[in-house]
């Protein structure tokens, strides 16, 4: 079998941003040796160094992904039984939600670890409140805490917890950095992240979904094309972004610019 030579493909790289409004309590804990003694049950993640509530980017990667599986009705291997995690993992470099979101797996007939990398970075979210408006009467730094009851089915007793959540109302800034590498595949990449992004609006981010934590809402999102020259020349005025309120660039600018100069 002869090794098809690997050429990488670059055409630039597309950035999203905008804001995540928490729209019902949000908790997304934090791993046990993170939490501080004699803190509350089930504490949210803070930056160490300000000891903000944020969201790490993998948090947000990882439900994108997973609300794209289903949606696209994608076949699932058990990664993990308890708890019991199943994602979608393949060794097609095409596959709609591997190229994006990254895969590795073992090839099942050369049995050569095969990785396929994410072209979707997701950067940690941090808080971008005025951050008195959060700091509400609870001792605790920019969150509330609500105490939820879950019930032994056997024993019928009471299991009280107290829960660390970050308030309604709170405003993260978010920033998804997409590289553009193959020109088929551009267009149909961007829908999938903007059908990610809706999904998870009627869905929920964090712990206790079901509960009604975690909705969450997108707003002011922009697009910002680095095409490819950028990089090469430093020449800042190939950076396509909204430049005044008139002159308003679109993803489909950015998508047919990217697409339609390959050759330039
Ligand atoms: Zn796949």
């Amino acid at each position: 079998m002869s090794e098809e030579p690997m050429k990488l493909k670059f055409l630039g790289k597309i950035k999203i941003t905008g804001d995540m409004i928490v729209v019902t309590g949000m908790h997304i804990g934090a791993s046990k040796e993170t939490v501080k003694i004699g803190g509350i049950d089930s504490p949210v993640v803070r930056d160490p160094l300000t000891d903000l509530p944020y969201i790490p980017g993998s948090s947000l990667k990882g439900k994108l992904r997973s609300l794209s599986e289903k949606a696209l009705e994608k076949d699932l291997v058990r990664i993990s039984s308890k708890p019991d995690i199943n994602v979608h993992v393949c060794t097609d470099k095409h596959c709609e939600i591997c190229r994006l979101f990254g895969s590795s797996k073992k090839d099942e007939d050369t049995k050569d670890q095969k990785n396929i990398p994410s072209r979707l970075i997701v950067r940690d979210m941090l808080l971008s409140n005025d951050k008195e408006l959060l700091n509400i009467d609870t001792g605790l730094p920019y969150t509330e805490w609500k105490f939820e009851n879950s019930i032994d089915r056997i024993s019928s007793a009471a299991n009280p917890r107290q829960i660390e959540r970050v308030p309604a109302g709170a405003r993260f800034e978010f920033e998804l950095v997409y590289d553009a590498e193959e020109e088929a595949e551009l267009e149909e990449d961007i829908t999938r992240i903007q059908m990610a992004l809706k999904l998870l609006e009627q869905d929920a981010l964090g712990g206790h979904g079901s509960r009604g934590y975690g909705k969450v809402k997108f707003e002011n999102i922009r697009y910002t094309g680095y095409p490819k020259k950028y990089y090469i020349s430093g020449d800042e005025s190939l950076i396509l972004e909204n430049k005044s309120e008139e002159e308003i660039i679109s993803v489909e600018d950015i998508i047919s610019s990217f697409t339609g100069e390959k050759n330039a």
